[in-house]
């Protein structure tokens, strides 16, 4: 028997989310590769909290086990690639969407989603950083691959003490680049400058509808928000600039002009986590394990229990939560 959150559905929609002792013989079946995992830790991302109050469709079959990433050990394998022992992570795939998840103490997952656990990084690491983590490094290597270097100019982080932002900010402090965070959350500012952030901004500057050009300040933006704030940030990119989006906290929407991209050459750089292929994860985890402040991320982390995941779903939702919630699922 093993506990897991379940979601269960009506009409479309997740109608409740309940603790369960289930069976192993319940866990999803593969025809081949198929490899069942101890999980040790979880998370809650901002999209668990979508799949477990169902405010947005993210869940596609039910009844369903939610939770997007994972990390643990292997206990049994039908892959040759992953031994029993294993130390193992898991983001994306659409599992905790379609695949049942990791808020669960055992998962059973295809061998080619996990990603070896990077030496020297702990499960409890791996999923401080999480996916969210995982893909601010994703915005990180983005900007580098489209040129930037640290003494180019600012970077704009926005939900900065969100997951995504709160490891964006560290991480590209510790790259040498001075950061800039805009937040909601002026409480919040000491915590922010903490990890990193050369300057806190009120994200009231970036959500309202503004110019299709302003003032040029950054040379690279990670955006956690869409919407406005998105459409703001790259009308203030500087000539050559890079913005990478990864996020929709404030809205879908994009009402931007193309006047930044075709006066001032600036580069929109899209993020996806959940399909980005192998090489991408293995190089983002790696980088992770290398260049993570540890001490930092033991501040950004705060740990819970299965059951406490389900209270903190509405909670980041509304914005509410600081930095990553790591779940202890045993
Ligand atoms: P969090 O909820 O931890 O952080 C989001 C932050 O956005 C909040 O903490 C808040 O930060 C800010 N925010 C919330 N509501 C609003 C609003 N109405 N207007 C402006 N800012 C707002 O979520 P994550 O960091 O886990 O994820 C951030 C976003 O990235 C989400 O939209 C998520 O779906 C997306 N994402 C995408 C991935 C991909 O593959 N592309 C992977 C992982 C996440 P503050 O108070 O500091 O302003």
């Amino acid at each position: 028997m093993f506990r897991a959150i379940q979601l269960e559905q009506n009409a479309d929609k997740t109608t409740a989310a309940v603790l369960k002792d289930l069976d192993d013989s319940a866990l999803p079946a593969f025809e081949a590769r198929g490899v069942t995992v101890d999980v040790a830790y979880s998370t809650v991302n901002f999209k668990d909290g979508l799949a477990i109050t169902g405010r947005s469709p993210v869940v596609r079959k039910w009844p369903m086990v939610p939770g997007i990433d994972f990390a643990g050990t292997v206990s049994a394998s039908d892959d040759p690639a992953w031994q029993p022992g294993d130390a193992v992570v898991l983001n994306g795939w659409g599992v905790g969407e379609s695949h049942w998840g990791g808020l669960a103490q055992k998962a059973r997952v295809l061998g080619d989603w996990l990603v070896r656990l990077p030496a020297g990084l702990s499960p409890f690491e791996a999923m401080a950083i999480g996916t969210a983590g995982y893909t601010a490094m994703l915005c990180v290597l983005a900007l580098e691959r489209q040129g930037v270097k640290a003494g180019d100019g600012e970077i704009l982080v926005t939900g900065a003490s969100g997951g995504v932002g709160s490891v964006a900010v560290s991480l590209l402090h510790r790259l040498g680049h001075r950061v800039v965070a805009s937040t909601g959350k002026a409480d919040e500012a000491a915590y922010l400058q903490g990890l990193g952030a050369a300057e806190v901004i009120d994200r009231a500057a970036l959500s309202a509808p503004g110019k299709p050009l302003q003032k040029e300040r950054w040379a690279g933006v990670v955006d956690t928000v869409g919407s406005h704030t998105l459409a703001n940030a790259c009308a203030s990119t500087r000539y050559g600039g890079v913005v990478t989006a990864c996020g929709l906290a404030q809205g879908m929407d994009l009402p931007v002009t193309v006047a930044p991209f075709i006066l001032r050459g600036v580069s929109l750089i899209g993020i996806d986590s959940v399909m980005a292929p192998r090489a991408q994860r293995e190089a983002a985890w790696a980088r992770l394990a290398s260049d993570l402040d540890r001490v930092a991320l033991q501040r950004i982390a705060q740990t819970i229990g299965l059951a406490e995941a389900l209270e903190a779903a509405p909670r980041i939702l509304a914005g509410g939560v600081r930095g990553r919630l790591v779940v202890d699922v045993n």
